[in-house]
């Protein structure tokens, strides 16, 4: 018999007894999508638990990006990371944007300012960094640049969901922050996503185009799309929120013992938290070194071997993959910090179901006792 593998994350899922109201709801209400009544509350709800004013629920976190950069009719060239899941960069290449690749500080994985000015021409018309791992970009730095060249910053805050930085929401920085409620992430629709607008009038404006660009019903404004969550999405969301902070807590616990436990293994680096911010704990990289008795291949071998799926998470990096690397920007030379992140980075399991036993099993697996 085989046993069932760990895997490196799983979604949080409440009782299946806890979301049948809700779905006795939706048969009763006969509103299965187009603005219903879970999907407004849950954008109620998600602005107060957020802390932020305005948000636009969407069908996934890509469409999301997607029309963001439609929103405010990015042109031209727009400065990015390499280091990030794919959809970051494909969401410019849909809007017929060419990507910038500038390399990432070394410490937070982030977008390093320095090379983000270094990279802007007279093309340059946005930035889209990505708070890697839920750890805040220099988002003063950033704004900073953009206000200097005139340029729009649009966060992929896919990995951000409730991140707090200095005492206020992450998702209240730049022009636009992008969530991602896939069922991968922690905090999920099974599919999802959403905007945080900085007023009334973006919102509605978001509204519109992620409903085609209809404004009533004979108006259509703009060359929208179909980006809407329906009322199954929006209600479990809603009951995922109840048990939101329950399950970061159980994510917080995890993240201690792996630090504790892994701290001063030899060849293994772990990245540390933000002091200024709260994190999330949706992931835990590890830098694998050659210190190490194994590569970090032949260490995701030996994991996989035990029933344990780690993740190389991200690699390959995104300028990598052919679509990207014939850009003057994505050569190895222009992006040092990134591509050796990558060749060195391991994310181990963490999700709030992991027991400590479990745990305890992949930390041995670490330290080499099994
Ligand atoms: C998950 C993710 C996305 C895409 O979100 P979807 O909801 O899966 O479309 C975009 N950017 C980053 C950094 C992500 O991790």
């Amino acid at each position: 018999m085989s046993i069932k593998p760990i895997p490196v994350t799983q979604p949080y899922l409440p009782s299946l007894d806890e979301f049948i109201p809700y779905l006795e709801q939706i048969w009763d209400n006969r509103w299965l999508t187009n603005n219903g009544p879970f999907h407004q509350q849950l954008e109620a709800a998600l602005c107060e638990y957020l802390g932020v004013d305005h948000i636009a629920l969407f069908t996934n976190g890509t469409i999301a990006l997607i029309t963001a950069l439609q929103a405010l009719r990015i042109t031209g060239e727009v400065i990015t990371t390499p280091y990030s899941f794919v959809a970051t960069s494909h969401s410019l290449l849909w809007n017929d944007l060419k990507p910038v690749f500038a390399d990432i500080d070394p410490h937070t994985f982030n977008l390093d300012p320095d090379k983000i000015e270094a990279a802007i021409t007279p093309q340059t018309t946005a930035i889209m960094p990505v708070h890697c791992y839920a750890n805040p970009c220099d988002v003063e730095a950033i704004q900073k640049i953009a206000d200097n060249y005139g340029l729009r910053v649009i966060y992929d805050a896919a990995h951000a969901f409730g991140v707090n930085y200095k005492g206020h929401s992450l998702l209240k920085h730049g022009d636009l922050s992008v969530l991602s409620f896939h069922a991968t992430k922690v905090f999920n629709t099974f599919e999802g996503g959403a905007i945080v607008c900085p007023d009334a009038k973006t919102k509605q404006q978001i509204d519109y185009l992620k409903n085609f660009g209809f404004v009533d019903e004979v108006t259509v404004t703009a060359p929208g799309i179909n980006g809407k969550m329906s009322e199954i999405n929006a209600a479990f969301g809603l009951l995922q929120l109840k048990h939101i902070d329950h399950a970061i807590a159980q994510r917080e616990a995890l993240d201690k013992n792996y630090r504790e436990a892994l701290k001063g293994i030899k060849g293994i680096a772990i990245p540390a938290l933000s002091k200024a911010a709260s994190s999330n704990y949706s992931y835990f990289p590890i830098l694998i070194d050659s210190d190490y008795p194994l590569t970090r291949d032949e260490l995701y071998q030996k994991l996989k071997e035990n029933g344990i799926l780690s993740r190389r998470y991200f690699y390959p990096i995104i300028s990598d993959m052919p679509m990207y690397r014939d850009l003057a920007s994505a050569t190895a030379a222009n992006l040092p910090h990134a591509k050796v992140i990558a060749d060195k980075v391991l994310c181990l399991p963490i999700f709030s179901e992991l027991t400590l036993e479990k745990q305890k099993k992949i930390i041995e697996l670490l330290r080499g006792v099994r």
